[in-house]
């Protein structure tokens, strides 16, 4: 396949700043890892400081290490090798969040199908250590499917976060070769529906365009997902890591995602959509959720 030019309205400039370094310096002293680092993520001076300064910082921890027991075909994220849990984590996280000064927090993980409990009780507990330090903290945590173990959903429930979010990444058809074949449409369907049934806070969901997908497809799938009670989806375009990940089949244009959040608001109810080229699934995370809920 000939490799798409990437569009101009994918460019993004560099973060910078005192807030940026701060931050930095501070994840750096506790040993703490973010996805927006680790993935250079194009967000990262908006996320961190709350858009125009005035919104809640968004920043998202990886938990559990770096390297995952899943090969996700889009994703960085090293497969194998995956070393012992540190139960310090947790507290590190919260004094960080308390450190920075963050008022949103996103909790992910790498996934850990080598674990007994595939990590939940870590997450749970880095939930309630949040908590703990300052109930006010608004905490989203984008969870694994835990191959579709509902009661260990039920333990990250039971810590109390306010948003539960699981991506299903891809429509139905493209889940393999898009995911590693532990993951499905149906199992995160049923991880979403089931916390949109159980929980009393908000949950959410992302896909990834620009991977071949139809748009009957993409569709469909924001159909299911409204199905299964999900209350929040965001659409971004998929970039490619590496040579060696999936190729990017076309560059979604930003009309047609702006057409995309227009369907899931106004047609399908989400109770909001995040649609763009450069969204991820945190994308403003804060600043989004306070619009649409707090306010
Ligand atoms: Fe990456 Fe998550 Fe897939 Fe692991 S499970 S390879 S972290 S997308
Ligand atoms: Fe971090 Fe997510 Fe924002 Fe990227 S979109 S900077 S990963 S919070």
């Amino acid at each position: 396949m000939s490799r798409a030019r990437k569009p101009g309205w994918l460019k993004s400039r560099p973060p910078s700043g005192e807030r940026f370094t701060d931050i930095k310096r501070t994840l750096r002293d506790r040993d703490l890892h973010t996805v927006c680092e680790e993935a250079n993520c194009p967000n990262m001076g908006e996320c961190w400081s709350g858009g125009a300064g005035e919104g809640p910082g968004t920043a998202t921890f990886m938990l559990m290490g770096e390297r995952c027991s899943r090969g996700c075909n889009f994703c960085d994220v090293e497969t194998g090798g995956m070393g012992e849990l540190d139960p310090d984590e947790p507290e590190n996280v919260a004094a960080a969040v308390a450190e920075i000064g963050l008022d949103y927090v996103v909790l992910t993980s790498v996934d850990r199908d080598d674990l007994a409990d595939q990590g939940a009780a870590h997450f749970a507990r880095t939930i309630a250590a949040i908590k703990e330090r300052d109930p006010e903290i608004l905490v989203e945590v984008l969870i694994p499917d835990f191959r579709g173990d509902l009661d260990l959903v039920d333990e990250i429930i039971a810590a109390g976060p306010d948003v539960i979010a699981h991506n299903i990444e891809t429509v139905s058809r493209l889940q393999w070769p898009v995911r590693d074949r532990r993951a499905g449409y149906e199992q995160s369907l049923s991880v979403l529906e089931h916390a949109a049934d159980t929980f009393e806070g908000y949950t959410k969901t992302s896909v990834m365009l620009g991977l071949g997908e139809y748009d009957h497809e993409v569709y469909q799938t924001l159909s299911d997902l409204r199905e299964a009670d999900v209350d929040v989806v965001t659409l971004g375009q998929y970039l490619q890591p590496s040579r060696s990940h999936l190729d990017v089949s076309d560059y979604v244009h930003p009309d047609k995602f702006e057409t995309w959040r227009r369907v899931a608001e106004a047609e399908l109810n989400f109770l909001y959509c995040a649609s763009g080229p450069m969204v991820r699934s945190s994308y403003k995370a804060g600043e989004l959720f306070v619009d649409a809920v707090v306010r």
